[in-house]
């Protein structure tokens, strides 16, 4: 089921990313040995009281060369579009000004529920800024301070109450979810239509497009899959469609909804960091992942190309060694169709269970064969392994000393339960446990 959505839009300024950060608290300071991932800081998970929502910083998104007032406009449209509820930032030290009057008739727009955020409210005496706010006609303001955290409790109060009440689409187990993610132009929406077989996806701005038909639905051999987000791929013609950070945005909000991602390359473009940034959100959300190199038909090849765009894959994702990779063309359709077998095998694996009996085999030959280390106190002994979960399948191991479990033995022993069961395409979890 996808989390509501919650947008912070409000001029430059006035602390929306002071008001963000406070949101998404520690979660953001928890940071995965991931190599190459840097955080964007306008994507993160909230909580309160027993919510959990995704939060948007809209201000992180910067688009193009645009005017300032054309940019947060734009970023007040992002919110519309995305969010199922917007917290409008204010300044209350400067009080009400005509930017904030700008966005705030562009906020009445929308029937989405929008939240005043009066900030800067950092003492008491500073309340009386509060009430110049409700000529908004938003509703009530509600003062915050994020600089000393206070007011939280009834922001998030005032903005949960509107999270719709029935979740959105929910799918059946049995469907499997996918989605295409990577950065604007290498031919996402292509490569859905090439499945599809029509022009399904790309379609022009017309009349009435609404969110409904966010999702395709697609049946292969008997199989349902779902491809998640088609609505994002389509052509809105909106500036902020085509910028980088909102492809992030997009491919986050896909990514958690799916159990598959496919990381979509442009051979003709090589791998840029932004590649990288999106594959890494696909791996840090445990997600099956298979990496497509689309365009293929676009570039001068030998019969060594596909190699040596592996091998580049390989050091440039070393994090995603277990995603396989294909070569592909949405135009000449080349080997697209080898993409949803693929998908479906990923899918399983990712929630594959292994028999406990048949795990401690794998694990205690591994062990045989290669003994875990020690120091001076003794030797670490792996006791006991049982798979706790799946999607993505995660392993506890019961140990007498986790502190000399390190990052090179558990390599180790993922690599003989990946030789043993093979979890092509899904990241697989290991937790050490200690038990004497
Ligand atoms: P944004 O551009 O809207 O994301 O604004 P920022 O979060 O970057 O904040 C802009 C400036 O306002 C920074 O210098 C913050 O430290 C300051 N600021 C944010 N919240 C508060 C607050 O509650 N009180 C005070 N006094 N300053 C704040
Ligand atoms: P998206 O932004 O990732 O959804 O990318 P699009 O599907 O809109 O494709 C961007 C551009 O790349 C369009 O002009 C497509 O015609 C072109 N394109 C997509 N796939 C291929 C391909 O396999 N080969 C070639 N040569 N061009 C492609």
């Amino acid at each position: 089921m996808s989390l509501p959505t919650v947008a912070i839009v409000g001029r430059p300024n006035v602390g929306k990313s002071t008001i963000f950060n406070r949101i998404v608290g520690e979660r953001l300071a928890i940071v995965e040995d991931v190599p190459g991932v840097t955080r964007d800081r306008l994507y993160g998970k909230g909580e309160w009281l027993n919510f959990e929502f995704n939060v948007i910083d809209t201000g992180g998104i910067e688009i193009g060369d645009e005017p300032l007032l054309e940019q947060v406009r734009q970023q007040a449209q992002i919110a519309i579009d995305e969010a199922d509820v917007i917290i409008f930032v204010v300044n209350g030290r400067e009080g009400l000004t005509p930017a904030d009057q700008e966005v705030a008739n562009y906020l009445y727009r929308t029937n989405k529920p929008v939240v005043v955020a009066v900030n800067k409210i950092d003492n008491a005496e500073m309340r009386q800024h509060l009430y110049e706010f409700y000529s908004l006609g938003l509703g009530e303001p509600v003062a915050v301070s994020g600089v000393h955290g206070t007011g939280f409790g009834d922001l998030l109060d005032e903005t949960v109450k509107w999270f719709p009440k029935d979740g959105q689409t929910e799918y059946d187990d049995d469907v499997i979810k996918f989605c295409f993610i990577g950065r604007p132009n290498v031919g996402k929406s292509s490569l859905v239509n090439a499945i599809l077989g029509e022009e399904r996806v790309i379609v022009s701005e017309i009349a009435g497009t609404t969110r409904d038909a966010i999702d395709t639905p697609y049946t292969f051999e008997g199989q349902k899959f779902v491809i998640i987000d088609t609505a994002g791929m389509r052509k809105k013609g909106r500036i902020y469609e085509k910028t980088e950070k909102y492809a992030v945005l997009r491919a986050l909000r896909a990514i958690d909804r799916s159990d598959v991602a496919v990381v979509v390359l442009n051979a003709e473009e090589g791998i840029t960091e932004q590649d990288k940034k999106i594959a890494g959100y696909a791996h840090e959300a445990g997600k099956g992942i298979i990496i497509a190199v689309n365009k293929w038909d676009a570039i001068e090849k030998d019969d060594k190309t596909m190699n040596v765009f592996e091998k580049e894959i390989r050091s440039r994702f070393t994090f995603l060694d277990y995603a396989p990779a294909v070569f592909i063309s949405a135009k000449t359709k080349q080997r697209v169709r080898t993409l949803i077998p693929l998908i479906r095998t990923v899918s399983e694996n990712h929630a594959m269970r292994i028999r406990t009996n048949v795990l401690n085999e794998v694990v205690a030959d591994a062990t045989a064969l290669n003994p875990p280390p020690g120091d001076a106190k003794g030797r670490l002994k792996i006791l006991y392994a049982t798979q706790v979960a799946v999607k993505p399948p995660t392993f506890v191991l019961f140990m007498n000393r986790p502190e000399l479990f390190h990052f090179s033995y558990e390599r180790y022993l993922e690599n003989k339960i990946r030789e043993a069961f093979g979890f092509v395409g899904t990241p697989i979890k290991i937790i050490a446990r200690e038990r004497k």
